[in-house]
């Protein structure tokens, strides 16, 4: 045991271990082979979807979002303005250029009004974000989309076990993806997702994400020598047999993980529920939260770079929450998303996974009541 609390941690072991272990002995190690096959049918089930596509990661999975629902050179894409980045990147990748919109101030997902605000001629679709994993306002996107013809997609990356309205993330959007990065809920290091009910998109993201060609694994069972042709553009965007394996074990974990980021969770409100130097992280009352993050706002005028500081000093590790997109200099956006420049100028981000004792619980929401405190009386 280290004497620092940390901020994420992975939740993997011997479980782990075996399966690598029987991927060995099976000879296929690469990606999309069977153990990518058994993943996907497993994950299917918790997206609650009928078709995965294991990708490499996260941002390649949005990528093949944007080539399969059609988003190219002169399209705009509104994008949800506070997340990692690699969902804005995901729309330049194919030419198309995100729009940043602004978000709610208790959930820091898409504000579905700025989204109207935002739909011109060129507006081919919608990624909404599922922010710390709490999922954005679906059936209010969906109208929108609806009404204007646009493609919606559900940035997922943090999201894998929450739900909206009884439904799992997932299954919220035309296309939804997830990450499973060493930060994120379920990992295998580095990994991600693409998710539909559509069987023509998911066919199509298949295609894409190995080069333009089926799957060797779907020609290994062949007794003729077919010969795969290249007629479309694509890439290798696969998930390693070994990083399947892994997943695999990890959606079995999945539903112990929830549970104790939930009652981390629980236990930082009623610690820090009555602290009124901050504000705590709002779950709403129709989704469940899979508490990815735990991100308190600070009062505006503490000096967040000086708690930090100090918060690290008594090992206590600490990060700012996400990224205000639309401030980035590489969109070039102009108008301006207040709320996300709001939250993203207060945010702190404190331990939060599944590995978290109660008595580090309780050593944090201590520290952070005295750092507070203290820097705020200056
Ligand atoms: C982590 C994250 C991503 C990127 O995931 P990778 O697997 O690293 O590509 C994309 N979107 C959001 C909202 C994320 O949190």
């Amino acid at each position: 045991m280290s004497d620092v609390v940390l901020l994420g941690q992975p939740t993997v072991g011997e479980e782990e271990i075996e399966a690598i272990r029987e991927v060995f002995a099976s000879g296929w190690l690469a990606g999309a082979g069977p153990a990518c096959k058994r993943f996907e049918e497993k994950f299917a089930a918790v997206a609650g979807v009928p078709h995965v596509v294991a990708t490499s990661n996260c941002g390649s999975a949005l990528h093949l979002a944007m080539l399969t629902l059609g988003a190219g050179p002169g399209d705009e894409v509104i994008v949800g303005d506070y997340t990692f980045p690699a969902t804005g990147h995901s729309v330049m990748y194919n030419g198309s250029k995100p729009v940043f919109a602004d978000v709610r101030p208790d959930s820091w997902t898409i504000d579905p009004a700025s989204v109207e605000a935002l739909i011109t001629p060129r507006t081919k679709g919608i990624i909404a974000v599922d922010v710390a994993g709490q999922p954005a306002d679906y059936a209010e996107l969906r109208k929108i989309a609806d009404k204007h013809g646009l493609f919606l997609v559900e940035d997922a990356a943090c999201a894998a076990g929450a739900t909206y309205q009884g439904r799992p993330a997932g299954s919220l959007a035309d296309v939804a993806v997830f990450s499973f990065h060493g930060r994120k809920g379920i990992t295998a290091g580095e990994g991600g997702a693409f998710v539909t009910a559509n069987a023509e998109i998911a066919a199509h993201a298949r295609k894409l994400h190995t080069y333009g060609i089926a799957p060797a694994v779907d020609r290994a069972a062949s007794t003729t020598l077919p010969i795969p042709e290249f007629d479309e553009l694509g890439y290798n965007y696969r998930l390693s047999d070994i990083q399947a394996a892994i997943m695999s074990v990890q959606v079995d974990r999945l539903p112990a993980l929830l549970a104790a980021r939930t009652h981390a969770a629980n236990r930082y409100q009623e610690l820090l529920g009555d602290f009124d130097l901050l504000e705590l992280p709002v779950a709403l009352a129709d989704r469940t939260h899979p508490w990815q993050a735990y991100i308190v706002t600070l009062n505006h005028g503490i000096d967040r770079g000086e708690v930090a500081m100090r918060l690290r000093e008594r090992g206590v590790q600490c990060n700012f929450g996400t990224y205000a997109s639309h401030v980035q200099p590489l969109y070039g956006q102009t108008s301006p998303c207040p709320v996300s420049a709001d939250v993203f100028a207060r945010h702190l981000a404190i331990p939060m996974h599944a590995n978290l004792t109660d008595a580090e619980v309780e050593t944090v929401a201590a520290a952070v009541r005295e750092v507070v405190t203290a820097v705020a009386k200056g």
